[in-house]
C-alpha cells in the first residue's frame, strides 16, 4: 500500500527504538525541518542495558553523523570520541606470536577532529541532546496496524500513536520486523561471545605491556578462541565536554576503558545456551578467566580485571538475505533489516547510513522532488546492496579471525 496523504514536512513519523539509527534519523529529520517526529524507546531511561561498549566509526559512519546533527551536537561528538586513532590491526596467537592480519584503509588519515571511535553510551546521549522533547521512553512497541488514515503503534503500556510513517529501528530482536516479515531471515552463526569491559588505567597496572596499550588486538588461540580488544580513550571526559559546549546536559561520568570480545563456536564452548545465557557477568569473566589460562600472561591481566557489570553473552547473528520489505509506511532501519555479527565493526554504520539516507528520501519527497514511493524504494534499494557487503564482509572477517569455525552463511540455522 501507498502513505495516503504524505504532507511533507508536517508528516507524523513514528520512529520504534530510540538507539544508534533511531536517534541520528530523529536528528536528522528535525534539522531538515520535519517537526513531527517521535521516537518511542522501550528503555526507561537513556542508560538502557548494553549501552558500556565502544563502537569503531567508518568513514561512511562518519560522513552520516556529519549529515544529519546539528553543529552543536557534533561538536559534542568530536570531543568525546576516542582519541587514539585506530591504527592498523594487529593479530597475534594466544602466546603473542605475531600473525598475518588485513588492513583497512582509511583515507581521513590521522585528522585530529576524525571521529573514529566513540563509547556507545556517550553516544546515546550525544543523539538525543536537544531533542529530548522528541523522545518517550518506556514505550515498547508491540504491534502495528496500516490503514486508510497512515499507521498506528500499539505500545506495552497499552496506550498508542498514530502517524503517516512508522520506522523500524528497534534494533535485532526488532517486533517490527517480526510483524513485517514474519518468515524470518536472521540466522544463527553458533558462536558465542563474551563482551567485557576493562577500565584502561587497570588493565595497565595489570602489567598490559606498552607494546600493546591503545592498539586494535586481534588474537585467535589455537583452540578458536578469539579475543578482539579495543581501547576507548576519550578525547575529552564526557562530562568535561558537556560543561564546555553544552552546560547542564547530562553525559555521564565514564572513563577510559579496553573492551573485549571474546568469541568461540558453541561447539568448542560447549555450553548449552540455557546455561550460557544466565550467567552473571562474574561467571563470564570466570569463564573467559578459565578457558584463557595457557594464554600469554601479558593479556591475562586486561580479563581479570573486567567488570562484571559490564560483561554480558552475546549470540552472533546474521540476516541472509538482507530484503527489502514491502512498499508501505512501515519503513525498515539499521539492525532490524541488516543484523550482522560486530566482526567487522559496521552494524551501526550501516545503520548511520540508513539514517542519513532515508533522510535524505524523506527531504527529496517532501519538497516533490521525487515522488514518495519512488524515494522510498530508492532508499530501500541502496541500503540491501551496501547492507549485503557489509554483511559479507562481516562474515569474512569472521571466518579469519575464527580459523577453525566455518561460518559460512550455508551452514548458519534460522533462529
Ligand atoms: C559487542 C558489539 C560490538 C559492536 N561493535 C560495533 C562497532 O564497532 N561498529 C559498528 O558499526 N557496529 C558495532 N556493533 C553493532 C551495532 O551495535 C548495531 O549494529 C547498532 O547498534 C544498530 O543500530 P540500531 O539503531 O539498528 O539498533 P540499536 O542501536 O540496538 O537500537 C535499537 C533500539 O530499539 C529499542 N527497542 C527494541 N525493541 C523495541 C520495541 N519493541 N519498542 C521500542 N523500542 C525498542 C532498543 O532498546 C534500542 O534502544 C556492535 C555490536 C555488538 C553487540
Amino acid at each position: 500500500m501507498d502513505v495516503p496523504n504524505f504532507p511533507g514536512r508536517a508528516a507524523r513519523v513514528l520512529i520504534a527504538g530510540g538507539g544508534i539509527g533511531g536517534l541520528c534519523l530523529a536528528q536528522g529529520l528535525r534539522q531538515a525541518g520535519f517537526h513531527d517526529v517521535t521516537v518511542f524507546e522501550r528503555d526507561d531511561t537513556p542508560d538502557g542495558r548494553m549501552q558500556g561498549y565502544r563502537l569503531r566509526i567508518s568513514p561512511d559512519g562518519e560522513a552520516a553523523l556529519r549529515a544529519s546533527l546539528p553543529t552543536r551536537v557534533l561538536h559534542l561528538l568530536v570531543a568525546t570520541a576516542n582519541d587514539r586513532h585506530q591504527g592498523g590491526l594487529e593479530a597475534y596467537d594466544e602466546r603473542l606470536t605475531p600473525m598475518p592480519a588485513p588492513s583497512f584503509d582509511d583515507p581521513r588519515g590521522d585528522r585530529p577532529e576524525k571521529i573514529d571511535a566513540v563509547d556507545r553510551g556517550t553516544l546515546r546521549r550525544v543523539l538525543l541532546a536537544g531533542i529530548e522533547d522528541a523522545v518517550r521512553f518506556g514505550k515498547r512497541l508491540t504491534r502495528y496496524e496500516t490503514g486508510a488514515g497512515g499507521v498506528v503503534a500499539h505500545f506495552a503500556d497499552g496506550t498508542r500513536a498514530t502517524g503517516h510513517l512508522l520506522i523500524a529501528a528497534d534494533g535485532a530482536h526488532s517486533a517490527v520486523r517480526a510483524q513485517a516479515q514474519p518468515a524470518g531471515n536472521v540466522r544463527d552463526m553458533g558462536v558465542r561471545a563474551v563482551l567485557s569491559r576493562t577500565p584502561r588505567a587497570a588493565a595497565h597496572r595489570a602489567g598490559l605491556p606498552h607494546r600493546l596499550r591503545d592498539r586494535f588486538l586481534n588474537v585467535t588461540a589455537s583452540d578458536g578462541l578469539r579475543l578482539a580488544l579495543m581501547p576507548m580513550v576519550f578525547r575529552t571526559p564526557p562530562r568535561h565536554a558537556a560543561e564546555r559546549l553544552w552546560p547542564g546536559l547530562d553525559l555521564g561520568d565514564g572513563g577510559d576503558y579496553y573492551m573485549s570480545v571474546f568469541s568461540v563456536h558453541q561447539d568448542v564452548l560447549g555450553i548449552d545456551d540455557e546455561r550460557f545465557f544466565a550467567m552473571t557477568g562474574t561467571q563470564l569473566r570466570d569463564l573467559v578467566l578459565e578457558r584463557t589460562t595457557g594464554w600469554h600472561p601479558d593479556l591475562r591481566g586486561v580479563f581479570a580485571h573486567a567488570e562484571p557489570a559490564e560483561t554480558y553473552p552475546l549470540a552472533l547473528r546474521a540476516t541472509v538475505p538482507v530484503e527489502p520489505w514491502p512498499a508501505g509506511p512501515v519503513v525498515p532501519l539499521g539492525d532490524a533489516v541488516h543484523l550482522m555479527p560486530p566482526t567487522g565493526g559496521v552494524g551501526a554504520n550501516t545503520a548511520l547510513r540508513d539514517a542519513a539516507g532515508l533522510c535524505a528520501a524523506l527531504t527529496a519527497a517532501a519538497d516533490g522532488r521525487v515522488p514518495l514511493p519512488e524515494a522510498m524504494a530508492g532508499y530501500q534499494r541502496d541500503m540491501v546492496a551496501y547492507a549485503t557487503d557489509a554483511i559479507e564482509m562481516s562474515l569474512r572477517i569472521a571466518r579469519w579471525s575464527m580459523k577453525k569455525i566455518d561460518v559460512s552463511a550455508t551452514e548458519m540455522s534460522t533462529t
